[in-house]
């Protein structure tokens, strides 16, 4: 009998085989780009907003099982759904990768992407979860900036 550590393992597998919108959008009109150096994941993220609404979402890059498992995840996720939307879905996944590894997931508003619950038991493995949500994050604000999850290259302290 699978345990809900099981299913949650064989979605990140499938996902990691068969990543879903695993594609370059020719009519996008935002994109950007996630590194996570730490482990070498790359990702570049592709989004066509239609008014607030994200109408389509495609990424492509290399990483980790983690990673690639994510970003498939995540494009699925935010397919049709509101920038605001987006951004909500951003911070409660955040929210439960950086939680109590005892807590048990918010599978409610998460479903699938409740998934990455097991990655809190490994710090490492957060950034790489987190990549293609921050890339989003990104590609939402429009931000200039390239996303990288080492930490010395950002942050507001520089030159204080
Ligand atoms: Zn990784």
């Amino acid at each position: 009998m699978a345990d809900l550590g099981d299913l949650y393992q064989q979605i990140i597998i499938d996902h990691n085989r068969n990543p879903r919108n695993f594609r370059k959008l020719d009519d996008a009109n935002r994109t950007a780009h996630g590194d996570n150096p730490l482990c070498g994941d790359k990702i570049t993220l592709y989004l066509r907003l239609d008014g607030e609404v994200i109408a389509d979402a495609g990424f492509q890059g290399s990483g980790c099982a983690i990673s690639k498992a994510s970003a498939s995840l995540m494009t699925s996720a935010v397919k049709g759904k509101t920038a605001t939307e987006a951004e909500r879905l951003f911070h409660a996944f955040h929210a439960m990768v950086t939680a109590d590894p005892l807590a048990p997931p918010d599978s409610g508003s998460l479903g699938k992407l409740a998934a990455f619950a097991g990655v809190r038991q490994f710090p490492a493995r957060v950034k790489c979860a987190n990549l293609s949500w921050h890339t989003l994050h990104a590609a939402l604000e429009a931000s200039p900036t390239p996303v990288t999850t080492d930490d010395r290259t950002t942050g507001p302290g520089a030159g204080g």
